[in-house]
């Protein structure tokens, strides 16, 4: 049975790893490139009109926000990634506070990483997850704004999608479809999340 989201609470704004909720509960984090989908997934995730749309001025400070679900786990909202400015040779050079979230925080069970479903794989998504790769961060993907495509325009963008990853992963990572206007992987993500949950609090 999905779990029922029965609370969701905005918690913190966070401009530092340090500064993020320190009560042990689990951390799933949510990241992609601006404009992706991901305020609209995590609101469709909580049930919610309007919880997460902090991430929406481009410029602003970067915050790393926490919504504590059903005082069980938290959605974390990440900045949106780009390369870091200074960088010339770009090579896992993304923004301080997201490399230092991803590296630092124990808490956190998984990453997901959100692709617009309309697009071909991009060099910034894929050189991400090498990253994910090499640090052995787990992670798994969400295919965004689905009902955007008809099914054959979805099945064959997952498909080039797939067959791009399998040119440097031994397999497919974990992968979700999801649409916020429709309400599409909800259920989906949030078992995920439960599996998780359950497996690790049982590990402890
Ligand atoms: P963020 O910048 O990643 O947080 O992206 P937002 O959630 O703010 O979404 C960016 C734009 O895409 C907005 O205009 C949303 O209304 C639109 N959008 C997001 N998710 C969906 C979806 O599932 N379907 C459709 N059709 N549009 C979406």
């Amino acid at each position: 049975m999905t779990m029922i989201v029965a609370k969701s609470d905005f918690v913190k704004s966070s401009a530092e790893v340090k500064q993020c909720p320190a009560d042990g509960r689990l951390d799933f984090a949510f990241i992609g490139r601006s404009n992706v989908g991901k305020s609209s997934l995590i609101n469709m995730l909580c049930n919610r009109i309007a919880l997460a749309k902090v991430s929406a001025t481009p410029g602003k400070t970067q915050l790393i926000n926490h919504f504590l679900i059903n005082d069980r786990f938290y959605i974390v909202d990440l900045p949106g990634y780009g390369y870091a400015k200074v960088s010339k040779s770009l090579k896992n050079d993304f923004q301080k506070i997201i490399r230092s979230y991803i590296l630092e925080r124990e808490n956190m069970a998984i990453l997901f990483v959100l692709v617009d479903s309309r697009h071909e794989p991009q060099k910034i998504d894929l050189e991400f997850m090498r990253f994910l790769g090499e640090e052995g961060v787990p992670f798994a993907i969400i295919f965004t704004k689905a009902d955007k495509l008809s099914e054959k325009q979805l099945n064959d963008s997952i498909e080039r999608y797939k067959s791009r990853m399998l040119e440097e992963w031994e397999e497919m990572p974990q992968y979700f479809i999801s649409s916020s206007a429709h309400s599409v992987g909800r259920d989906e993500i949030l078992d995920y999340i439960d599996g998780i949950c359950k497996e690790l609090e049982n590990a402890n």
